[in-house]
């Protein structure tokens, strides 16, 4: 079985975009609308001849009800089928509730899970991503998914102990 990466993190923060650089295709839809991403969509992709499966979800629809209510049915599942979960965030945008939300339901996940703050092109991105140190995760991983900086190291980092 070829491990499955599942791309979660709220709307916009570009989800889509890692998942379409790294199964090299233009599949998944990419837009600044929010949310439109609305089913879960698997790709397979390789890196370093190493094969696996990247899930791109909707992400979480900031339904006020709650996280758990809140959190995308699709991005439940794909957390549940995932080996790894990459958890994005908007280093442009900074830290934000939903961000804080999602963490606290990812935590009472027994999953390997990264945080990846996308988006620091064109900023100072140690600066900009310490705030989400916050967030309770060890590392901050930074990267430009648009232009694939960062993207090798990040994805070493998260098949090396699968
Ligand atoms: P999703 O809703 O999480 O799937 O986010 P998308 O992949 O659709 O991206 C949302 C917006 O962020 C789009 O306008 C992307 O072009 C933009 N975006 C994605 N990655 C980057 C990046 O690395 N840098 C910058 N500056 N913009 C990005
Ligand atoms: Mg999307």
């Amino acid at each position: 079985m070829l491990p499955v990466v599942a791309l979660v993190g709220r709307p916009n923060v570009g989800k889509s975009t890692l998942f379409n650089r790294l199964t090299n295709t233009r599949d998944a839809l990419v837009a600044d609308f929010p949310g439109l991403t609305r089913d879960r969509k698997y790709g397979p992709a390789k890196f370093e001849n190493r094969g696996f499966i990247v899930v791109d979800t909707g992400g979480i629809t900031g339904d006020e009800e709650g996280i758990d209510a809140a959190m995308a049915e699709q991005s439940l599942l794909a957390i549940d089928e995932a080996d790894v979960v990459l958890f994005l965030v908007d280093a442009r945008a900074g830290l934000t509730p939903d961000d804080i939300g999602i963490a606290e339901h990812l935590r009472k996940q027994d999953k390997a899970m990264y945080l990846v703050a996308n988006k620091v092109d064109g900023i100072d991105g140690d600066s900009e991503t310490a705030d989400f140190f916050k967030l309770g995760f060890a590392e901050v991983l930074q990267i430009a998914a648009a232009h694939g900086r960062g993207v090798s190291q990040m994805m070493t980092h998260v098949l090396t102990p699968l």
